[in-house]
């Protein structure tokens, strides 16, 4: 059976500073074929344990950007899959400023950990890889990184779209197409986005457009907590009539209800 599992649903340092709400990012599984871990930030070890997740079983990682929410535990994570590096096992995946080297930066993920996995692949945007029994496609998506990306994931039953943190783009939309479960980072309610980031309303477009099966929103800011999630989704869901839920922390879903996706695609 799939499940998807928030570990967290924090959106900014002062939302998890405040311990209003975890981070620690999202599990995907499929039975005991794979376990894929998305943006692993502070705490996603400690909240793999407390949700009933072996971190031992993640067979990907993927990093959508080099915000510390977003990949701040990556090394960790490492560690716990490879079991410090006994097991040479694992593939990391995402935006090259986690990965590589850049002009002015460094990779989040340290040399060592590089050499603990099987492999470490950079994606651009746009990228597709087969990976197990899923493709993955990279989201173009427009953030402070310009190296994000965003995942769509091609699992057996199942389309699953994680754009990360991103502005609304058409390019966004036309990427989106054909998701069955789309998980927004909403931090910001109503109208009121601030940098390049989703607020209810960029969400609401992006879900009346795209017409998932299930929206899941998540990722929040103080002032989406003041404005209560749930009663964004609500709205979200009037105005589209989809399906929106509020992820809360240790929220799990179970996507193969809302696909009709059969994946063909075996190995790398
Ligand atoms: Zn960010």
């Amino acid at each position: 059976m799939a499940q998807i599992i928030f570990l967290g649903t924090a959106g900014s340092a002062a939302v998890a500073s405040k311990n209003l709400r975890s981070s620690g990012g999202i599990i995907l599984k499929i039975d005991d074929a794979f376990q894929f871990h998305l943006d692993p930030g502070p705490g996603a070890l400690l909240k793999t344990r407390e949700y009933g997740v072996n971190p031992h079983n993640t067979t990907a990682v993927l990093v959508t950007h080099n915000h510390i929410n977003h990949c701040n535990d990556l090394n960790l994570v490492i560690e716990a899959m490879t079991h410090s590096g006994l097991e040479r096992r694992g593939v990391v995946l995402g935006s090259k400023s986690v990965l590589q080297s850049g002009e002015d930066s460094h990779p989040f993920i340290t040399r060592y950990h590089q050499n603990l996995v099987e492999r470490v692949i950079p994606l651009e945007k746009n990228h597709k890889i087969a990976f197990e029994s899923v493709e993955i496609h990279t989201i173009p998506v427009e953030h402070a990184d310009q190296t994000a990306v965003g995942f769509k994931l091609f699992c057996p039953g199942f389309v699953v779209s994680y754009p990360g943190d991103t502005l609304f783009t058409p390019q966004l939309l036309e990427s989106l197409s054909g998701t069955d479960v789309l998980i927004l980072n909403v931090p910001y309610p109503g109208k009121r986005a601030q940098g390049l980031n989703l607020d209810s309303d960029a969400a609401m477009k992006i879900i009346d457009h795209v017409k998932p099966r299930l929206a899941v929103i998540t990722h929040f800011g103080l002032e989406m907590l003041k404005a209560d999630p749930m009663h964004e989704a609500r709205l979200i869901q009037q105005a589209t009539g989809i399906q929106t839920i509020a992820a809360s922390d240790g929220l799990t879903i179970s996507p193969t209800g809302y696909g009709n996706y059969h994946s063909p695609v075996k190995g790398f």
